[in-house]
């Protein structure tokens, strides 16, 4: 159903009243580290307004404008059931629309669902797979509108990645684990429009930039992520 809109976009034709200033579709991808890694080049001193809010987006108006479906594609090399993983995902999707109202639409299981290098695609989806670098715990890419007058701005589409380098899981059940619900809340974060925070005055909130095995804090919401889904969704 995106591309009956995506596509004219591309074509630079026919665009929606309105939406003449709107700026490129664009991707910003994010990478989430494991606790131990050196703070990534681009995270500068903190969230650049120059205050703690703990909140942070990845641009402001960039939202959903519509739900979309989702698909998760539970194959994994840890033995973890299909039903454990959709709802892990499906957990994170609630601790977001808990604050944010209907964010995300539907999820389903589909074992077809793939990154595809974060490839624009028309399809919202989490799958497990293999990343070149083993510090890194998952990714998600993000396609938008970011530019351009913020009530023209919008999400489009989200893939996320969890690297199988990672032995996933439960974490309540076994500290060792890279605990799924707890990294797929975080990242369900940036497909909702939220942006990762480096600061250490910020490690409790969902949004925080680092993760290690056994974590389970991110899995519900802090005030800072709160404040952000509902600025963003009011
Ligand atoms: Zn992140």
């Amino acid at each position: 159903m995106l591309f009956a809109w995506v596509l004219p976009v591309f074509a630079q034709v026919s665009r929606p009243r309105g939406l003449e200033d709107r700026g490129p579709l664009t991707r910003i991808t994010f990478i989430h580290y494991r606790n131990s890694h050196a703070k990534p080049p681009w995270a500068g001193g903190g969230n650049g307004k120059g205050e703690s809010k703990c909140y942070d987006f990845l641009a402001r108006g960039a939202q959903w404008r519509s739900a979309e479906p989702y698909f998760v594609n539970p194959t994994n090399e840890d033995g973890m059931a299909p039903a454990f993983v959709e709802s892990a995902v499906t957990a994170g999707v609630s601790a977001w629309e808990a604050y944010g109202g209907e964010v995300f639409g539907e999820g389903a299981l589909d074992t077809s669902a793939n990154y595809n290098g974060g490839d624009l695609d028309g399809v919202n989806t989490t799958s497990f797979g293999s990343y070149s670098d083993n510090g890194v715990i998952a990714v998600t890419t993000v396609w938008g509108y970011f530019s351009g007058p913020p009530r023209t701005r919008e999400l489009v589409e989200w893939d996320m990645l969890f690297n199988e380098y990672f032995t996933w899981g439960d974490a309540d059940a076994n500290q060792t684990l890279m605990d799924l619900q707890n990294i797929a809340t975080h990242e369900l974060g940036h497909s909702a429009g939220l942006g990762d925070l480096y600061e250490t005055s910020c490690s409790s909130e969902t949004m925080y930039g680092y993760s290690s095995e056994g974590e389970t804090i991110k899995r519900d919401l802090n005030t800072g992520d709160i404040t952000g889904i509902q600025e963003l969704y009011r």
